[in-house]
């Protein structure tokens, strides 16, 4: 049985308000960090609403019901999901126009069309044009969750068609207590897990499980590498290649800022990689504030172009980034 997250307990009653005022938009769009839970959430709620025979509250689908059966295969016929077919990849225009042919034909059930789109962020202009006309002339039992990570790399123009549900990154009691509950094995706390996740639960569980946390110091010492000019710098951007652009990125820039706040506060800072502390102190005394305030805007820029529309090659945003690492260049 599908159910949201501890941490969604608010967005819920928001859009339980709607719909009790029967206010429900034909489309919204959920934002959040990575590892939040967009999918379960806007899943568990697609689930009550086309539930045949919902629950005693009358908040929650019954589990039981035809419906509810259905959709606990995956197999029921008014909802309809699209992703990337891989990840990092495009959402195709072929996809989209898929989905507004779902959404225009009459609903089996006699209740709602449901659309989850994964990834919004993933379409390109033009397959994001293509669903335009859809969020503005819905048809009439249609629903719409846009699911994104990074909403700003979303068009305008989709933006302001949908009504915008935001998640903020979770570090409290409620996700410290859920990760507690999951019985993980690692050595790291789960405040900690939570500040390298970017305060998203299940990407701080993804971290553990996929041992996404050893590269951490490596990158440092790579770092620590390029700074005594003692390596090879291809190799370093061909090893990064190797780990995954958005781990690598994402480390990189919170390795950053804790450099930043260990120069700036010294002892007093507050840092996300904690138990790198003394590895990045070592590092801080070889770096002056302005490089690494042009080398975190030079790989935040690289990792805007590694996200956006273009097509760049992530090797050679690496290797920019590597060969720049001593002499940052400004980043625009
Ligand atoms: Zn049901």
């Amino acid at each position: 049985m599908l159910e949201i997250y501890p941490w969604q307990e608010k967005q819920r009653q928001r859009l339980l308000e709607m719909q009790q005022q029967e206010r429900f938009p034909h489309a919204l769009l959920l934002c959040g960090p990575d590892g939040i839970g967009l999918d379960q959430f806007a899943q568990t709620f697609a689930m009550q609403m086309l539930c045949l025979s919902k629950g005693i509250d009358s908040e929650n689908a019954c589990g039981t019901c035809q419906s509810c059966q259905l959709f606990t295969a995956g197999s029921h016929p008014d909802l309809f999901i699209i992703e990337p077919e891989e990840e990092g990849k495009q959402v195709k225009i072929a996809q989209i126009r898929e989905l507004i042919e779902y959404v225009t034909l009459k609903s089996f059930s006699g209740h709602s069309k449901i659309a989850i789109i994964k990834s919004a962020d993933a379409m390109n202009r033009a397959t994001a044009n293509a669903l335009l006309k859809t969020l503005e002339e819905p048809p009439s039992q249609s629903m719409l969750f846009l699911l994104s990570h990074r909403p700003s790399n979303l068009p305008i123009t989709i933006r302001s068609r949908c009504q915008r549900i935001d998640f903020d990154p979770v570090f409290d009691q409620t996700a410290v207590n859920w990760l507690n509950a999951q019985s993980i094995d690692s050595d790291l706390s789960a405040e900690l897990l939570l500040r390298l996740s970017g305060g998203g639960p299940l990407k701080a569980l993804s971290l553990v499980e996929n041992e996404q946390l050893a590269f951490r110091h490596n990158l440092v010492n790579d770092l620590k590498s390029l700074t005594k000019k003692g390596c090879d710098p291809v190799q370093i951007a061909s090893n990064w290649q190797a780990l995954g652009v958005e781990n690598i990125f994402v480390s990189l820039m919170r390795i950053i800022q804790d450099l930043i706040r260990l120069k700036l506060l010294q002892e007093r800072a507050n840092l996300v990689n904690l138990d790198l502390k003394e590895d990045l102190q070592d590092l801080v005394n070889s770096l002056d504030l302005v490089a690494l305030a042009r080398n975190y805007d030079f790989v935040l820029f690289k990792y805007q172009q590694s996200t956006g529309p273009m097509n760049y090659n992530v090797l050679s945003l690496f290797e920019e980034i590597v060969v720049n690492w001593n002499k940052p260049k400004t980043a625009y």
